[in-house]
């Protein structure tokens, strides 16, 4: 019979690890098991019914312990193996087993069926949580209730192990333990319907590099077993079934974009300095310690945004000061000798803890969120700022205050810190006393007034992500103005400016930590305005080192002195179109 062309399927979901990758589709069935049969049991039966619930139990169990040993046994990193920890205290989870004994025994039920009863109350339970974390960490629960199923319908638990071709995997969700287990070199790149930028899987992709696309809702009902498949995990972008000559065009952009990303380790260990000798530090954004391996590997000299709220989002309680000195301590003695500049609690707006009464605005982008939040509720905030100042015994760490509207909230948070200080010399515990403290520029009311909050602080960092959407009044997650995000506004680059002015006529420090800084053009930008410090994440870090080395300051300079002349920020983006000459542009992507 002749081949019968499938039809080309173009789709977009969340790129959380970059990459292109073609290859064959390899589908699992995950997540999304048969419905448990119902089945009315006889008084007498419920017994036995535990007892096969309990079994179903341990077999899980022993799988999970299997999949462990053998993770240690391929020298598979602590991250990989503590998921694998945390199902297994999934699996011991008291509420699970007695609620399910419970339904079992009072409405003489099966055990798939009174577990699926369960596993919906507690999805339900989640999906009222409006804790982003949190209810990825729902998911987990999900992955382990399906292993159990499995097990009580005596089916055979597929392994990510058992592919035999390289493939890319596609999948309704992968569990933890599924990509824990991803081997480099057979699984190409993984696809899946759900999932967001911080879940677990996503966390693995980046760790493995492997190019990965999650969100894509329906990947699991469009793909067949063996279809080809390209995947661009820095776009999000899809193609199942693509032509000969999309093929070709994914191939070169495949191949430029591997020869790049190895060209640019070349920077790795060159300065990061100008022509003329200008030096710029190049720094790590960073949330998760997960990440930090990737940010050495590109060459961070430091961290210059740590976002802490993911310390305070993945559970139902609030850190303790001791946690919060582990968690730093374990940062710090990676980066070392390098400095790690904390953000304090950045929670409200769209990051809401579950375990706090916080109060339902309106307009929660514009409420009590970060400092705000933190000056109102003090104890957590002293918890954090003692953490901070103990754990600064273990290397060079710089505190830093986001959503700084005025002086007042300076002084307040720094008063809050000096208290911390006096409590902890009185009890006799240590502490860098000359710890540095800086502010992020987001609120324009503070751009304005940076000549006066530089004399407040030791350093400054711009957060251009929130700065834009205050200046040019659009909501950052709202995708009807994205249109109107334009780092080349001529409003955003005077604000930058003006800060930047501010900060080194008073001589101290100013970098930018917003998304603006991983991107070559707006760096440019930046270095022109005399910023000194830029930080990206990790794969920004070696393309933004390659055009500050292709540049000297004057020049960078005197590109600034032409643009602030510009009315639009079209004519500045034609401008520098212009100005960047090949060497500069990101020729991989054309
Ligand atoms: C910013 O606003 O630019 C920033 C870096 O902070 P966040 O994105 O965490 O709000
Ligand atoms: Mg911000």
């Amino acid at each position: 019979m002749a081949d019968v062309k499938k039809q080309v399927i173009l789709m977009k979901g969340i790129g959380v690890s970059s990459g292109i990758i073609i290859g064959k589709a390899y589908l699992i069935e995950r997540g999304v098991i048969e419905p448990a049969q119902f089945c009315y049991l006889d008084i007498a039966e419920t017994d036995s019914e535990i007892e096969r619930f309990q079994n179903a139990l341990k077999a899980s169990r022993d799988q999970l312990l299997r999949i462990k040993k053998k993770m240690e046994q391929d020298g598979k990193g602590k991250e990989h193996i503590r998921i694998i920890d945390a199902h297994l205290m999934i699996l011991k989870d008291n509420m699970l087993i007695n609620d399910t004994v419970k339904v079992i025994k009072e409405e003489r039920v099966n055990a798939e069926w009174a577990l699926k009863t369960v596993l919906k109350d507690l999805m339900e339970y989640f999906d009222k949580i409006d804790d982003e974390y949190l209810k990825e960490r729902s998911m987990d629960i999900e992955h382990i209730v399906n292993r159990v199923l499995i097990n009580l319908m005596g089916k055979k638990h597929e392994s990510i192990t058992e592919i035999k071709y390289p493939s890319i995997v596609i999948a309704h969700d992968l569990a933890p333990t599924d990509t824990a287990q991803m081997v480099k070199g057979m699984v190409l790149g993984f696809l899946t319907d759900v999932g967001g930028r911080t879940s677990h899987t996503a966390i693995m992709a980046r760790s493995l590099e492997i190019p990965a696309v999650v969100g894509l809702e329906t990947i699991t009902r469009k793909a067949e077993m063996g279809d080809i498949i390209i995947v661009d995990g820095t776009t999000g972008t899809v193609i199942i079934n693509p032509s000969d000559s999309v093929v070709d065009v994914y191939r070169k952009r495949k191949e430029r974009y591997e020869n790049y990303g190895r060209a640019l380790f070349h920077y790795r260990d060159l300065p990061c300095e100008t022509t003329d000798g200008r030096r710029v530090r190049l720094m790590g954004n960073m949330e998760i310690v997960e990440e930090i391996d990737s940010l050495l590997e590109h060459g961070a000299e430091g961290i210059g945004l740590y976002r802490t709220e993911f310390l305070y989002l993945n559970r139902k309680d609030l850190p303790t000061e001791e946690e919060h000195i582990k968690a730093y301590k374990q940062v710090i003695k990676k980066m070392a000798p390098n400095p790690v500049t904390i953000r304090t609690l950045d929670i409200g707006g769209d990051k809401v803890l579950s375990h706090v009464d916080m109060p339902k605005e309106i307009n929660p982008a514009m409420g009590l969120r970060a400092i705000r939040f933190c000056l109102k509720n003090t104890d957590i905030f002293r918890t954090q700022l003692r953490g901070i100042l103990r754990a600064s015994v273990y290397g060079k760490i710089k505190i830093m205050f986001p959503m700084i509207s005025g002086i007042e909230e300076i002084r307040q948070a720094k008063a809050l810190l000096e208290q911390s200080k006096e409590e902890l010399k009185a009890e006799g515990k240590a502490f860098d006393p000359d710890i540095e403290v800086g502010v992020m520029i987001e609120i324009p009311s503070a751009a304005i007034i940076a000549d006066l909050i530089v004399k407040e602080v030791n350093f400054i960092s711009i957060g251009t992500n929130d700065l834009l959407q205050y200046s040019l009044a659009i909501d950052r997650v709202n995708e009807h103005v994205a249109y109107l995000y334009e780092p080349f506004h001529p409003a955003v680059l005077r604000i930058i400016k003006t800060v930047a002015d501010a900060a080194n006529k008073a001589g101290i420090s100013v970098g930018v930590c917003g998304e603006m800084a991983g991107e070559p053009e707006y760096a440019l930008i930046l270095l022109g305005f005399g910023l000194d410090l830029l930080s990206m994440n990790a794969f920004s870090i070696l393309k933004v080192k390659r055009l500050i080395r292709s540049i000297s300051f004057a020049e960078a300079k005197k590109i600034c002195k032409m643009i602030t002349s510009f009315a639009t920020a079209k004519e500045v983006e034609s401008f520098i179109n212009l100005k960047l000459p090949g060497l500069y542009k990101e020729e991989f992507w054309s």
